[in-house]
């Protein structure tokens, strides 16, 4: 089995209650996904590479440690991924985006590319994929195996949410690549939702329903 990063902090698992809450407004789901998200920045990014550089203080010449934002990648899953994305930006503002359009054909659940557009020399960069919602896994199979073409230095994927299903179709494609999430709920429903879950993610930070 892949490695399966846990985050049960505190107030990320407090506010991935309140996001579960049907009657979580559009404002406040969105708002929470942006809070929750900057929180597991901090768990996921835990290793980056840090080097030092000369700082002059007020008092003194010190050396401290700085990360080189520019060589992360958050490769956001269209269209829920934003919603993680946005979160992740606040702590690391100087990170490059890269986006990957990938709609799950609704008879079949396969997830079939329309959207590829990522930073240059991703070899020399860590990339961490970013889906609310790691359901049947289709969608983050499909994308890190798009991505894995590239030859990136690292890869990761964070989601919200995920499930039995979804951690085994990541297992059972690329054991290599860890995953972070906040909660593995029970099983997926029919259509391939999260139960308990929380709903259509996309529709629900974007007010689309
Ligand atoms: N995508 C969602 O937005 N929600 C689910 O429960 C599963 C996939």
């Amino acid at each position: 089995m892949g490695t399966v990063h846990l985050i049960d902090h505190p107030l990320v698992q407090h506010k991935l209650t309140l996001m579960r809450r049907k009657d979580a407004s559009t404002n406040s789901f969105r708002q929470l996904c942006h809070e929750v998200s900057a929180l597991m920045a901090y768990e996921v990014l835990r290793d980056i590479p840090m080097h030092e550089i000369d700082v002059e203080t007020p008092l003194e010449h010190t050396v401290g440690k700085v990360i080189d934002g520019k060589k992360l990648v958050f490769a956001s899953i269209l269209r829920a991924g934003a919603g993680i994305l946005d979160g992740m930006l606040t702590v690391v503002p100087g990170a490059r985006v890269g986006h990957i359009g990938l709609y799950r054909d609704p008879k079949t659940l396969v997830a079939v590319e329309y959207y590829y557009k990522m930073p240059g020399e991703l070899h020399e960069r860590d990339v961490v994929v970013v889906d609310p919602m790691l359901a049947t896994g289709h969608s983050a199979v499909a994308a890190v195996e798009r991505l894995k073409e590239t030859r990136p230095k690292s890869i990761k994927f964070v989601c919200l949410l995920t499930c039995p299903e979804g951690l085994a179709a990541m297992d059972d494609a690329h054991p290599d690549v860890p995953i972070y999430t906040a909660a593995v709920d029970r099983q997926l429903d029919e259509h391939g939702y999260i139960l308990p879950g929380l709903g259509d993610a996309g529709d629900r930070i974007f007010g689309t329903k």
